[in-house]
């Protein structure tokens, strides 16, 4: 017999709705969600369709995971504390073994980001995930693209380019040893968004965006919205020795500065102040408007859907 929606959904997602936020959870009109006094709720929506923003042949749990981190990527870049996700699904057909393992992927990400599945929709199409994220702010904080001040350091967390790397690669553009070829594909298909980062940032840094489609077109919303210019200094951009391991340094650069995809940080400090482990300083932010790296390099405006 052919499995059901709500069997599909009572089997592989409703055991994953449960977290301290939650009164109620996958099965009723709606669910509710509890957030303390002092608190409002922040919230952002990221879909990824499949041929666009993952390669059809992805395994399933690696979509799963995925689509959930490049979503809570945008809780990360607001400081906020995750409370619940919701689901919308569209399935060109019931596969369990396919279910199965998306499944999984998505519970690993329940559990890394402690982001209960409360709800969702099903429906038929062609592979696309949309997941909402909600996240708890307090009343008078949050972590925004447009604080940036003249005389900031500019920082990244982690490394940069990885996953731009790893696409070239799984596109057979170049063949990493298999060391560097498994570290860079666990950065594409498992990108890990920073949440404890951004929490910690919250009132610290000025101003904060999480780089999903490439160091300089991010850098250059926060520079939009501050009304500043943020100088870049390629040398300092830090980049993983499997990365590093490709022969082109002018690819790897290119790589670190357009690439989307890594979800890592970028965010400004006032002079002085330290930044948190595993983050780098990057450049400084001056007068003016733009980006500028002081190289000659197309920004792409990140994936253009239309
Ligand atoms: P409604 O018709 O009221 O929108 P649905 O039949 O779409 O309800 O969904 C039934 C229940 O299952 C709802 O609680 C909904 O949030 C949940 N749900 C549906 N699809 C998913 C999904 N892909 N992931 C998690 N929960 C889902
Ligand atoms: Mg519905």
């Amino acid at each position: 017999m052919p499995t059901s929606e709500f069997t599909l959904i009572y089997r592989y997602f409703s055991a994953l709705g449960r977290g301290g936020a939650v009164d109620l959870s996958v099965g009723d009109d709606c669910a509710i969600l509890r957030l303390a006094e002092n608190e409002r709720l922040a919230t952002s929506v990221d879909t990824m369709v499949a041929g666009v923003h993952f390669p059809q042949d992805s395994f399933p749990e690696d979509i799963g995971f995925r689509a959930v981190s490049a979503a809570t990527s945008d809780l990360a870049a607001m400081g906020a504390r995750p409370l619940g996700m919701t689901l919308a699904l569209t399935l060109p057909e019931v596969d369990d073994f396919w279910l199965n393992a998306f499944s999984q992927g998505l519970a690993a990400a329940v559990s890394a980001y402690d982001l209960p599945l409360v709800g969702g929709d099903t429906t038929r199409g062609p592979l696309t995930i949309t997941v909402q994220v909600m996240g708890a702010l307090p009343l008078d904080q949050a972590l925004l693209r447009g604080g940036a001040q003249v005389g900031d350091g500019v920082y990244v967390s982690g490394t940069l380019g990885d996953a731009a790397g790893a696409l070239a690669f799984l596109q057979d553009q170049w063949q990493p040893e298999p060391d560097a070829a498994g570290y860079l594909l666990d950065r594409f298909n498992r990108p890990r968004a920073r949440v404890a980062l951004g929490r910690e940032l919250l009132g610290y840094a000025t101003a904060a965006i999480d780089i999903s489609d490439g160091l300089l077109a991010d850098a250059g919303h926060i520079a939009a919205a501050s009304g500043v210019k943020i100088c870049i200094e390629p040398a300092l951009l830090p980049l993983s020795p499997a990365l590093k391991s490709h022969d082109s340094g002018d690819r790897v650069l290119q790589w670190a500065l357009t690439g989307g995809d890594d979800y890592e940080l970028c965010f400004c400090l006032p002079a002085g102040k330290e930044p948190p482990a595993d983050c780098t300083r990057i450049g400084q932010v001056e007068p003016g408007e733009g980006v500028d790296c002081g190289l000659n390099i197309d920004i792409p405006a990140g994936y253009q859907h239309f």
